[in-house]
């Protein structure tokens, strides 16, 4: 009765599955959740989203090539071809004017083309490539696209491209945390421990990679499950509270914040 009532509840505020990125925004701050998964309000659209978007793309096309292919050239390539697609959609007012959009362009292709110092994709066949991750796990449905998957010689890798820069050490195991997902997903799916989780930075540029084992997807399979009941009671109470934290200053929800409402005794 009391689960009825609950999917009932979930339902009302159209919450049917839960992405690596909004249970780490719930982790982050319950009200960032509430903005984003709950009321849905759009942000807007920044240059670094679009070229963390556009880069994914052009990577992702890299590897339909020919290994010979996968050149810089061939990459920057790529990266405009893309651009030209995903820019009429979400990012067609993004740029005031064309020599902001070409400075965006010129300083785009330079961190992508980073990407070389840190692998030879010649060398890569990859399993899977943005591969739709969409999975029941207990009470869940986790949704989400996992970037690249393959298979080495030690075992299954998963990876996740970031166009921006490695975070500060003390925050660094805590970025694994949307991999870590991805992993338990793969598990589920193939009947396979993936055996490395790698985030790649194309700005800087550097790779962080961590092992994984059945006892860390454990674990995270628990939180994970500890996640959804707190924001099932959430939703059942309609309480988010805000969490503020040093990432407040990056947060697209800021100006409307009730915590930064209070702290400048201004309105919503
Ligand atoms: S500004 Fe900070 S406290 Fe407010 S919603 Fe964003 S992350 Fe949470």
């Amino acid at each position: 009765m009391t689960s009825d009532t609950q999917e009932n509840r979930n339902d009302r505020v159209g919450l049917r599955s839960l992405s690596p990125s909004r249970a780490s925004d719930f982790k982050r701050c319950p009200q960032l959740f509430k903005f984003s998964a709950i009321d849905r309000i759009p942000t807007p659209p920044t240059v670094y989203q679009a070229r963390g978007t556009t880069a994914h793309l052009a990577l992702e096309r890299l590897f339909e090539l020919p290994a010979e292919e996968r050149t810089p050239e061939r990459l920057s390539d790529l990266f405009r071809a893309a651009w030209q697609d995903l820019k009429p959609g979400e990012f067609a007012d993004l740029f005031d004017d064309v020599a902001a959009e070409r400075a965006w362009g010129i300083e785009s292709l330079a961190i992508l083309n980073n990407y070389f110092a840190l692998e030879d994709p010649t060398q890569i066949e990859p399993l899977s490539r943005e591969l739709d991750m969409t999975q029941t796990v207990g009470d869940m449905t986790i949704r989400g696209i996992l970037d690249r998957m393959e298979e080495t010689p030690k075992g299954l890798v998963i990876t996740d491209y970031k166009s921006g820069k490695a975070p500060q050490e003390r925050f660094a195991m805590s970025a694994f945390f949307g991999l870590k997902i991805y992993a338990l997903l793969v598990r589920i799916r193939e009947g396979r421990t993936p055996v490395a989780l790698r985030l790649m930075y194309l700005t800087g540029p550097t790779v962080l990679e961590i092992p994984v084992d059945d006892g860390q997807l454990d674990a995270m399979e628990r939180q994970l499950e500890a996640l959804w009941n707190a924001i099932e009671k959430a939703i059942a109470v309609d309480r988010f509270p805000p969490r503020t934290g040093v990432l407040c200053d990056w947060c697209s929800y800021q100006d409307i914040c009730p915590a930064f409402a209070d702290d400048t005794g201004g309105g919503v």
